[in-house]
């Protein structure tokens, strides 16, 4: 399942994190998730909870930020955010557009806890 290879990823990513820093616990783990990214929000959360099990940390928590889908526009310079897939500039109508946000699915935070030296 796509979103099952997305999180096992994540948590290596994380788990790489992890070791580099020292943590000896991983709390919450936040990514963001863009309406174009092709990513379910839901099917993500139930493979962290299969998923978290064999990992490390299994009481950690996965937050999800959803962001909105920002375009700029190469015709007007304005930045819009786009609600019903329609790439139309909301200014100027423009289809002259470039995607911002929205098409990722990315690790933004990771609350860790850091061993104290000594
Ligand atoms: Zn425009």
């Amino acid at each position: 399942m796509h979103e099952e290879s997305l999180v096992r990823s994540l948590l290596h990513q994380v788990e790489e994190l992890a070791r580099q820093h020292h943590a000896t616990e991983v709390e919450d783990i936040e990514v963001e998730i863009g309406p174009l990214s092709g990513v379910e929000s839901l099917l993500v959360q139930e493979a962290f909870e299969r998923l978290k099990d064999g990992c490390k940390w299994p009481n950690c928590t996965l937050t999800i930020t959803p962001v909105g889908l920002m375009v700029f526009c190469n015709q007007c310079s304005e930045e819009s955010e786009l609600f019903d897939f329609q790439f139309i500039c909301t200014h100027c109508g423009s289809t002259s557009l470039r995607i911002l946000s929205g098409d990722a699915f990315r690790l933004l935070n990771v609350r860790m806890q850091i061993e104290s030296a000594g």
